[in-house]
């Protein structure tokens, strides 16, 4: 899988892919990821991205050129999604995470300030995915948000100890809760059925916990469940 991201901050995208299991899958070649500033693209001398918006207003609005001329610039694959992030978009979940898991490559754009021309859209025509009903300031936390979940969909990314097989979400359900060393914190102790090796009980307390949290915590996903099952 290939990421390209057009972004005014690379730094913010490598910051957080030069670590842990994001870091692990560059290394693999399981993804790469290549962020382009659009900056690079300006046909103006004092390099500048943005501009204030006819009509009035607040902020400062991206220019077309340097994204358009950016985005031209990126090598594109055959099987390949471009997505635009912003608060305008399909929010994110599970479902368009392993939508996005088929593509070779998925090219993102990342707004900042009061957002991207019109235009940018109009020449790109980019799929537009949202973080949820609230308004950050850049699209680079978004844009890792989908480079981290689908990394954890494609083979390999993940070793057999952090396997995402039982992960909330991935049957419909949250998942179960999690207990580590000590048996007893503090008076805190560990659930007794956990302990006794039964695989069989371990399992059924793990799916009835499962059960129990999605109504309690998400009773729209629960719903969903339901229904399905009957
Ligand atoms: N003025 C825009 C609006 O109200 O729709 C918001 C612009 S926001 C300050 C700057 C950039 O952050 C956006 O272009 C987008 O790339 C990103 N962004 C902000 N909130 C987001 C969200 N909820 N999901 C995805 N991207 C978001």
């Amino acid at each position: 899988m290939r990421f390209d991201v057009l972004t005014l901050f690379p730094e913010v995208i490598d910051a957080y892919t030069n670590i842990s299991i994001m870091k692990r899958a560059k290394e693999s070649d399981i993804i790469s990821i290549n962020s382009v500033n659009p900056r690079d693209y300006t046909l103006d001398k004092h390099k500048k991205v943005d501009d204030t918006p006819y009509g009035g207003g607040a902020g400062m609005v991206l220019m077309p050129q340097p994204y358009v001329d950016a985005y031209n610039a990126v090598s594109k694959l055959e099987n390949s999604i471009t997505v635009m992030l912003s608060p305008q978009g399909e929010p994110l979940n599970e479902s368009l995470v392993l939508q996005l898991a088929k593509y070779d490559q998925i090219i993102m754009l990342c707004g900042h300030y009061e957002g991207f021309d019109e235009r940018i859209r109009d020449i790109i025509k980019p799929k537009e995915i949202s973080l949820g009903d609230f308004v950050l300031t850049g699209g680079e936390l978004p844009a890792l948000c989908v480079i981290d979940a689908v990394s954890r969909k494609l083979d390999g990314t993940l070793g057999k100890i952090e396997s995402a097989q039982d992960d909330s979400f991935s049957n419909g359900l949250l998942e179960y809760p999690h207990y580590t060393k000590p048996r007893d914190f503090r008076g805190y102790k560990v659930p007794e059925v956990l302990l006794n090796g039964n695989h069989k009980d371990i399992n059924e307390f793990r799916y009835n916990e499962q059960l129990n949290r999605t109504k309690l915590k998400r009773p729209d996903l629960y719903e969903k469940y339901i229904n399905k099952k009957d």
